[in-house]
């Protein structure tokens, strides 16, 4: 099963990616925690990376690319994944495909999760992230039971520095300039499939696994 979520910031990728890797046990592959795990490790990837995520831009192809496909070929992915996050441009879609096509292998499913602008700016603002685990929670519709620490592993969580409301707005027009064409990308290919994303995370899992079981 390889499945690309696909959606605007804070639409609920990572949230449903990682409610279909528990049930259906294959990786969650988030570029955007790979990013960061590299900015934590102080490597000089994360150096540069910082530089582009810190102003909502994307981070250069030539430095996104090659990583994230790498990964793809971990023991650990052998089954499918779920990537999240990635790809972000056609240009990194038409990679990936040319990629996987030299394995003789393709994506069977590109899942948007569909949110309007007016209800993302809440979404970020409420996101809180763990700088231990990567987990993700919202102070309204997803507390942690453990207050302002991680129910995972009891670290800190913190709002990320590109959910504060300026680079979120950014963050969105970027996402409409070069992520939202893909939408008509996989459709083309015919493996888009839709879900509403505006609802309850738990029903918008039963749409998503509905698809995948349909
Ligand atoms: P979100 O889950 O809120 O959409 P991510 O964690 O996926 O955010 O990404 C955070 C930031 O990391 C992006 O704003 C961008 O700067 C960078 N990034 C992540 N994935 C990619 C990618 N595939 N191409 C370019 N930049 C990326
Ligand atoms: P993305 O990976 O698309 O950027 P996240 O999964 O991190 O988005 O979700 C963004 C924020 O919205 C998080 O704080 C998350 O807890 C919350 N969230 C996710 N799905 C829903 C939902 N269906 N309803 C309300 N809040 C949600
Ligand atoms: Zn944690």
């Amino acid at each position: 099963m390889k499945i690309v979520m696909l959606g605007a910031p804070g639409a609920g990728k990572g949230t449903q990616a990682k409610m279909i890797a528990a049930k259906y046990q294959v990786p969650h592959v988030s570029s955007g925690d790979i990013f960061r795990a590299n900015i934590k490790n102080g490597t000089e990837l994360g150096k540069k990376a910082k530089e582009y995520m810190d102003q909502g831009l994307l981070v250069p192809d030539e430095l996104t690319v090659d990583l994230v496909i790498d990964r793809l070929s971990w023991e650990d992915c052998k089954n499918g994944y779920i990537l999240d996050g990635f790809p972000r441009t056609i240009p990194q879609a038409k990679t990936l495909d040319a990629a996987l096509e030299k394995i003789g292998e393709h994506l069977d499913y590109a899942i948007d999760v569909d949110v309007p602008d007016e209800n993302i700016v809440t979404r970020m603002s409420g996101r809180r992230a763990c700088v231990g685990c990567g987990a993700t929670y919202h102070i309204v519709y997803n507390p942690s039971k453990k207050g302002e620490n991680c129910e995972v592993c009891g670290e800190q969580l913190i709002l990320r520095d590109d959910d504060k409301p300026e680079t979120v707005q950014k963050r969105l027009s970027v996402y409409h300039e070069q992520t939202q064409p893909l939408i008509d990308y996989y459709a083309g290919q015919g493996i888009l499939k839709s879900v509403d994303g505006t609802q309850d995370m738990n029903d918008v899992f039963a749409a998503i696994a509905a698809i995948l079981e349909a």
